[in-house]
């Protein structure tokens, strides 16, 4: 069956094109015009993906996002969110609140089409398997194996756990509070500092056979597993 794509969007008019878009390219497309009108949906139709528009009335779609972020049911969904805004800081707010991915209005429906199928292939791959992969670093889970291009890298059980937690949600910007609670359980005598050291190793060891950096630093927000965006 064609994946069904839940559009949230405030303004019937662009609602309506993006559907045509999204149809004209064998999605199945189901709206909602409001946040409120949208969590109701993904918990009842559990969409494959979730395109939402940050500027909604009442619930914004940063709102949307945390909401389906934080029930069990929703939190696998990948989400794409549309805005106007382009900064950088913005990208962020979004990308933490829970978003996959960002698109700036005016946007190519064809670029959409294609980030919403990269999507669902890295959703589709992931789900239910003890093998992550991601841009050649392959991880599995039962083995506790990583390799990167074939070469084997050897880490740490923490920093291990660290790249399992990263490679889950690819280019999200995970702070470094979540991967301290997510890698160290939230012990509290383990400083955020620690999480920096764990990187550092961890992007050492990646590196050690060449190949872009994968883990990318974002100032002032944490780190993400990120190819395409090589900032430091
Ligand atoms: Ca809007």
């Amino acid at each position: 069956m064609a994946p069904l794509v839940l559009v949230v969007e405030d303004e019937p008019p662009l609602a309506e094109m993006l559907c045509y878009n999204l149809e004209k390219a064998d999605f199945r497309t189901v709206v909602a015009l409001t946040g409120e009108e949208a969590i109701g949906r993904a918990e009842i139709e559990i969409p494959d993906l979730v395109v939402v528009d940050w500027m909604l009335p009442e619930r914004s779609g940063l709102e949307v996002c945390r909401i389906l972020r934080g029930k069990k049911e929703t939190r696998h969904i990948p989400i794409i969110m549309l805005t106007a805004r382009g900064e950088e800081g913005d990208r962020v707010l979004g990308l933490e609140a829970g978003a996959d991915d960002y698109m700036v209005k005016p946007y190519s429906p064809r670029e959409l089409v294609a980030r919403i199928n990269a999507l669902l292939r890295r959703s589709s791959g992931v789900n239910n398997s003890s093998i992550k992969e991601y841009e050649g670093v392959v991880i599995n889970l039962d083995s506790h194996r990583v390799t990167r291009d074939g070469h084997m890298v050897h880490l740490s059980p923490k920093c291990f756990k660290l790249l399992e937690t990263l490679i889950d949600r690819p280019t999200y910007v995970f702070s470094r509070d979540v991967l301290l609670g997510k890698v160290w359980g939230g012990d509290v005598y383990v400083e955020a500092r620690t999480v920096d050291v764990h990187i550092r190793r961890l992007r050492k060891a990646l590196n050690a056979w060449d190949g872009p950096e994968l883990v990318r630093t974002v100032r002032g927000a944490g780190y993400s597993l990120d190819a395409a965006l090589n900032i430091n």
